[in-house]
């Protein structure tokens, strides 16, 4: 199961599927492939110093470090992320970039070296923190109860929170409404198929089946690429929520009550007992779940949902429905037969759902520096190299390392950091540098940066995103990749891949600079790039940007058994590997920041 899990994560991740055309996204005229250079060329001489002072060995001393029990797996808000970021923003204020994060009250000189980069009387402007409040759930109460009448005899039925449902956002409401039953909560208009069509969601409760109409017959119009990764694939948006609860909010409806279509086996509960004996790496490991942190603007609700939203057990869906008089599975069928909408009020049947929250703010922060552009003409704008620092931190005995996720990609923008410090040639744009907090919580920190930039969004080249750099792929990953993710690839042109040289890149669709930068990079890089264009709206720190329209590239590169498992360690890492994508990412950031004397020749 684990293994099938962290698959799963990849297709989230990459929002793998080739080439689907999310409703308003312009199609890619570049469909991606492998773009592979076997004779990388000598860098520029321009470039060429901080090219190659990129190193693996140095990457791997910075990542003794931080992949260390001391830093107790880096989880946000506690003491071995702050020292994490402390380590970070002493490099940079050693490479002598400056401090981009809060600005701070000018006053006397204090011992924090990393707070006013040298004597605060003089220029006392930012810190290297960007300071992310958070609002932490510590518990959740929360219970379901429905209650239909008729001739004056009332039926009254309370369902229980993690037996009967759970719910996927925190917060407080208190909502009470007549339900209706939406079918799949399904609008497509190039299907004309409407699940809303003859009912009126406004201020009611929506109960709705997840997949999409016929999911057992092959000639569904929904077995289609684009609706099947609609529909049957679980991808869920970081921001914006899925898709079910955006269309049930954006017609006023109050709540959503999500039932699985086809019943399946509960895998979750017993497959991860705890050998509490045996307490080693490779152990599998009982995870008390993690912290739940939400971003302070996200009012009420989790950003990711727009409504309240519920996971219901097929029992209790099934119940609801007859306390109206109807039948759930007799309802599937209509739908299933008719491959038309049986949408309707479940009449005489009203749900009151309580949730109550209590939670406290906890204080975190992005670590930002700055290299300035060196032309007058383009020096407000900015390319964004990103990366996040925090990790799972520590359960019970076990600590999760975060070696590879994401030391590896910290290591790589510290690398890219010091490269871009030292090289003799500055960048005509400036390069921002950032260590985002909050990853793993529902990337916090890269969303609340995007809310606070420290340069306009339109100013904003593009974003850098470096997420689990660390392992190589293999031939056995490349197969399993190749059949999980449906990628089409020649299997004579994946047989001369190099897996040691491999590496999947999805970037943003759409005519931008950044697909150009990348193959002019990888000219000097040398490595077997599989480039994907895709909405990115998955599960790592780019999002944000993508989600404003920002150009992006993420560097993600092979998923493992060790992913998310305390078994993520400092020598499963590949330095080699780390050191090639890294001087990947310095040279794809040289060619969107450009750089002078060269410009000048080439331009
Ligand atoms: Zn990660």
């Amino acid at each position: 199961m684990k293994t099938c899990l962290s698959l799963l994560f990849v297709i989230v991740l990459l929002g793998a599927y080739p080439m689907s055309t999310v409703s308003g996204d312009a199609p890619d005229q570049d469909p991606g492939g492998i773009h592979r250079v076997d004779s990388p060329q000598p860098p520029p001489a321009a470039i060429h110093d901080g090219f190659v002072s990129i190193t693996g060995h140095d990457a791997g001393n910075y990542l003794r470090f931080l992949a260390s029990d001391l830093l107790e797996g880096r989880e946000v808000a506690t003491r071995g992320y702050d020292i994490a970021a402390e380590f970070a923003a002493v490099l940079f204020r050693m490479w002598g970039l400056k401090p981009a994060g809060d600005f701070i009250q000018a006053g006397p000189v204090t011992g924090n070296m990393s707070a006013a980069g040298g004597d605060a009387r003089k220029t006392p402007s930012r810190s290297y923190f960007q300071d992310v409040v958070m609002r932490e759930v510590l518990s959740t109460t929360g219970s379901i109860t429905a209650e239909s009448g008729q001739s004056g005899i009332k039926h009254e039925r309370t369902f229980i929170s993690g037996i009967d449902f759970t719910s996927s956002v925190a917060g407080n409401w208190s909502i009470s409404a007549p339900v209706v039953f939406a079918g799949h909560g399904i609008v497509e208009k190039a299907l004309k198929y409407d699940d809303y069509h003859n009912i009126d969601a406004k201020d009611k409760i929506v109960l709705i089946l997840n997949e999409a109409p016929g999911a057992d017959m092959a000639d569904s119009p929904f077995h289609r690429k684009e609706y099947e990764e609609r529909y049957f694939q679980p991808r869920r948006r970081m921001h914006g929520g899925d898709l079910r609860t955006r269309t049930a909010a954006d017609r006023g409806a109050l709540a959503v009550l999500l039932v699985e279509n086809r019943p399946r086996k509960n895998r979750y509960l017993g497959s991860r007992i705890l050998d509490r004996e045996k307490v080693d790496d490779s152990g599998p490991v009982f995870d008390p779940g993690r912290r739940r942190l939400l971003l302070p603007h996200s009012g009420n609700t989790d950003p990711r949902s727009p409504i309240p939203t519920y996971r219901i057990s097929r029992h209790m869906a099934a119940k609801i429905v007859a306390m109206s008089g109807e039948n759930l599975e007799n309802l599937q069928s209509i739908i299933n037969r008719s491959q038309k909408p049986a949408s309707r009020l479940l009449s005489r049947v009203r749900l009151t759902l309580n949730s109550k929250s209590c939670t406290q703010l906890v204080r975190s922060h992005n670590v930002m520096a700055v290299l300035e552009g060196s032309d007058e003409a383009v020096k407000n704008e900015v390319v964004v190299i990103g990366a996040h620092l925090d990790h799972l931190g520590k359960k019970g005995p076990y600590i999760f390392n975060g070696a590879d996720d994401n030391g590896s990609g910290v290591c790589g923008l510290l690398e890219v950091a010091q490269a871009f410090a030292t090289n003799p040639i500055p960048p005509r744009r400036t390069i921002l540098f950032a260590l985002w907090t909050g990853e793993e919580s529902g990337l916090l920190g890269s969303t609340y940066y995007v809310a606070h930039p420290a340069y306009p969004l339109e100013k904003t080249v593009a974003n850098l995103n470096l997420d689990m750099i660390g392992r190589r792929w293999t031939r056995e990953r490349l197969d399993r990749m190749r059949q999980w993710w449906g990628v089409d690839i020649p299997q004579k042109e994946l047989e001369n891949i190099d897996p040691d040289r491999f590496l999947v890149l999805s970037r943003a669709r759409g005519p931008s600079p950044v697909r150009d930068a990348l193959k002019q990079a990888n000219a000097l890089a040398g490595m077997h790039l599989l480039i994907r264009p895709s909405a990115g709206f998955g599960g790592s720190d780019h999002a944000p940007f993508a989600f404003k329209g920002i150009p992006w590239i993420f560097f993600f590169s092979a998923m493992t058994e060790d992913y998310h498992m305390p078994s993520d360690s400092l020598e499963k890492v590949s330095l080699d590997h780390l050191e090639n994508i890294s001087r990947l990412v310095y040279a794809t950031a040289f060619h969107l920041a450009g750089w002078d004397h060269d410009e000048k020749a080439s331009e």
